[in-house]
């Protein structure tokens, strides 16, 4: 077997770990000139949204033996609505680096990686098709994947974010579900240091937000974080994604490539949580390689996460200001915050089944 990884990102990577592991050797390709070469920023795991693994990190290692460190522990989430604002607190998940620095999680997985990662690619599918009898494609988005296959698309995105100076809890995260701020989107912060954090303004591109001035979004959205954490926050590096495609493909696997990460469609729509999925993606691909479970198989249980996420997007998408409010509020109960807590059940799974009838 003759085995290529297209993509040097966290599922191409967790992929080329698992088959190294396990005694194979992959080819690792990757058109930038270093792991991670992209802005930094800091992104969220938060268990409770995400598979019901408990501890997605213990999980990693002790079944994987794939080892990351968070920059933190998330020990508190505040919301805020238009009105109103709840904190959750308890162990909720984790703040991590992503991008060109040592800590991200992609740097902490290629210094696992004994295989020399290729840089500077400029191979494309074809190219690969030829020498290589198998090939993982983990580019991070669609391209290769519509030429060969089906994307059901849900959803394009804007976000714009910045890095912020200031003084931030490095253990708290906060959101913001505000339709006057980002329309059927979200905002968050997310520090990833006690000086440092970044901030996020998403929301979709359906045909009525052409008339939205984002400009305007922001500045509001900048005012708002600026009131709500009390300081006057200076942006230090900014960044804008248009067009952040979410959906999914029809096939995890087709003839002897296999579709991993965003190339078969991990990211999450409702909040956009993709980390762990697209990893997950790349375990079982590199397990089917091995010959040990069937990706078409394992791939199910990602098929379900992104339909079960698809619901809770739409039903936050149907609330507007008045109901957004009502939501802060209820989750600011102490039974929220022991549903939240509870590493026992998987949150997204029931909030689906319960949601399905209206918005599946
Ligand atoms: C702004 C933002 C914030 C996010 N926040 C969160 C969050 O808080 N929590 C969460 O769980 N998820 C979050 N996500 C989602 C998460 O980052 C993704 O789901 C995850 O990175 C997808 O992994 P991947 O392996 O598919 O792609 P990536 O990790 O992006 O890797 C793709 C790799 O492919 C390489 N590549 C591209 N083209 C080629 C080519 N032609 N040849 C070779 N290599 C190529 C790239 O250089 C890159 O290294 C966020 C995403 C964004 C954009």
């Amino acid at each position: 077997m003759k085995i290529a990884i297209m993509g040097a990102g966290l599922s191409g990577l967790a992929c080329a770990l698992t088959l190294e592991k396990n005694g194979l050797t992959p080819t690792v390709f990757d058109n930038r000139r270093c792991v991670g070469d992209r802005f930094v920023n800091g992104e969220i795991l938060l268990p409770m949204l995400e598979q019901s693994f408990s501890d997605p990190l213990v999980r990693l290692s002790e079944v994987y033996g794939i080892y990351l460190q968070p920059t933190n522990n998330i020990t508190a989430l505040t919301l805020h609505s238009e009105n109103k604002t709840a904190q959750l607190t308890g162990q909720l998940g984790f703040i991590n680096l992503r991008g060109r620095v040592e800590t991200s999680f992609e740097s902490q997985l290629a210094r696992q990686l004994k295989t020399k990662i290729l840089f500077n690619s400029t191979y494309d599918y074809t190219a690969l098709l030829k020498e290589f009898t198998h090939i993982i494609l983990a580019v991070g988005d669609f391209r290769y994947t519509e030429e060969i296959q089906r994307v059901k698309s849900s959803l394009t995105v804007t976000l714009k974010g910045a890095t912020v100076a200031g003084n931030f809890n490095q253990r708290e995260v906060a959101a913001w579900l505000d339709n006057t701020i980002a329309p059927k989107g979200y905002c968050y912060l997310i520090p990833f240091s006690g000086k440092e954090a970044n901030i996020t303004l998403a929301y979709p591109e359906y045909p009525e937000a052409k008339e939205l001035n984002q400009n305007k979004l922001w500045d509001r959205y900048f005012e708002r974080v600026c009131k709500d954490t009390r300081q006057n926050l200076r942006i230090t590096d900014q960044f804008e994604i248009h067009h952040y495609r979410m959906g999914i493909s029809d096939m995890p696997r087709i003839g002897n490539t296999f579709f991993v990460g965003n190339c078969l469609g991990t990211m999450m729509p409702a909040l956009g949580f993709g980390q762990l999925p697209s990893m997950l993606s790349g375990i079982y691909a590199a397990q089917d390689l091995l010959g040990q479970l069937n990706y078409q198989q394992t791939a199910k249980s990602l098929y379900q996460s992104y339909h079960h996420s698809m619901t809770l997007r739409k039903f936050l998408e149907s609330l507007n200001n008045a109901n957004l409010d009502t939501l802060v509020s209820l989750a600011g109960t102490p039974l929220a915050n022991r549903l939240l807590n509870n590493r026992r059940i998987s949150l997204l799974k029931i909030i689906s089944r319960l949601l399905t009838p209206l918005f599946g």
